[in-house]
């Protein structure tokens, strides 16, 4: 069976992919469950001791998503880390393979036999991260296969945990708010426990171990104001209703010869920082490497940006020379071309190219001017 991006039946996301993350199950399943915080130490050991477990960690005031030997290095921060969890499926350098030649013909070492099989468990992934996924999925898991990306991708369990408090440049209200429709479990912090929803069958067995007990009405009720309350946060700094999908990509779409490119092109740098913090930019540039007579060398492909100038140049010409083109292409890359491709947006709402941008380009400030 063909898998089509477009229908949103997850089951056959789940049989085309191969990947242990999913199920739209959280209104279907019943009630959640909670586990006490002076619990989690353990649950996640028991975690660590069944899986390879990745997690938050902080080190030098730069936060990422890691591996993790030991509990203890797990940094609990209120909010997503700055680092996205794309580098763990999708690294900024990868070497494809090696070639050698040998007797007229091309010997290959394939990198991709190196690439660990393992069973991953990501404890503390943010509602805009595990849309990330879902968008690198569409682009690297459908039409046009990637087998490392799949590689690192399959067999990975997802246990999200929702922000305490938003970081200034957030605003995944407007892509749908803090937890997102796939997850096998998710807990927010209500206190004393963290409130545990169940989102597929690989969640529902682990919250049968000893360390869940059965949440509440009132339990549940301290979650939503919980949510409610970030989610209010974040819409009061945000301002921006929610982006009903193709609704507002035909708004942008409407706005291809506004003059806002024109002011964004001269404030823009073409450093290219945004599309490297993105969680969701893919594009990637590929060469090979190789000693000088050609004999041997190895095929390396590296993150690339829309931004910078060599992007859009080719043997015959550059169709994107000036900035003010490359920052629409950008957004439309984001708000119009994946929506018309997949129905998705390329966009989480993360806030990152917020925070690293020199020029003070702000993506919700430009979402709001253009959808207004
Ligand atoms: S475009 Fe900006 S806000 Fe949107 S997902 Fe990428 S980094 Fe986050
Ligand atoms: S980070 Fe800012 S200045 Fe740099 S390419 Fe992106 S929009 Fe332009």
């Amino acid at each position: 069976m063909l898998f089509n991006p477009l229908k949103t039946n997850n089951e056959i996301f789940i049989t085309n992919y191969g990947i242990n993350f999913t199920k739209i199950v959280n209104s279907v399943m019943n009630m959640g469950v909670k586990i006490a915080k002076n619990r989690i130490s353990e649950f996640l050991d028991y975690l660590r001791r069944r899986y390879v477990l990745y997690a938050p960690i902080e080190k030098d005031g730069i936060s990422k998503i890691g591996k993790i030997e030991s509990v203890s290095e797990i940094a609990f921060l209120p909010y997503r880390t700055k680092i996205s969890v794309k580098p763990i499926f999708f690294p900024p350098e990868e070497k494809f393979f090696k070639f050698q030649k040998k007797d007229g013909w091309f010997e290959l070492e394939d990198y991709l036999l190196q690439i660990d099989e393992e069973e991953k468990a990501i404890f503390g992934l943010r509602g805009c991260d595990v849309r990330a996924l879902e968008v690198l999925d569409r682009y690297m898991l459908s039409e046009f296969q990637d087998p490392y990306y799949r590689k690192r991708r399959e067999n990975t369990l997802i246990i999200g945990l929702s922000c305490d408090y938003p970081r200034e440049s957030c605003f995944c209200t407007a892509f749908g708010g803090m937890i997102p429709n796939r997850y096998d479990l998710w807990f927010t912090d209500i206190g004393s426990h963290y409130f545990v929803d169940i989102g597929s069958e690989k969640g529902r067995e682990l919250v049968n171990s000893e360390f869940f007990e059965e949440a509440t009405k009132e339990d549940e009720a301290k979650k939503i104001r919980k949510i409610n309350t970030v989610e209010m946060e974040i819409n009061r700094r945000t301002k921006i209703d929610l982006c009903e999908i193709k609704k507002c990509a035909q708004e942008i779409k409407k706005k291809a010869n506004d003059p806002i490119w024109e002011e964004l092109g001269k404030l823009c740098l073409s450093c290219g920082k945004c599309n490297f913090v993105c969680p969701t930019c893919h594009c990637f540039d590929v060469k090979d490497v190789t000693n000088i007579d050609g004999s041997e060398g190895e095929r390396i492909r590296a993150w690339d940006s829309c931004h910078l100038y060599e992007y859009a140049k080719t043997s015959a010409e550059n169709f994107r020379k000036e900035r003010k083109a490359r920052v629409r292409y950008r957004i439309y890359d984001k708000f119009v071309f994946p929506v018309m491709r997949y129905g998705v947006y390329a966009c989480t709402g993360c806030g990152r190219c917020n925070e690293v941008c020199p020029a003070g380009i702000n993506i919700r400030d430009v979402l709001r001017r253009l959808i207004s």
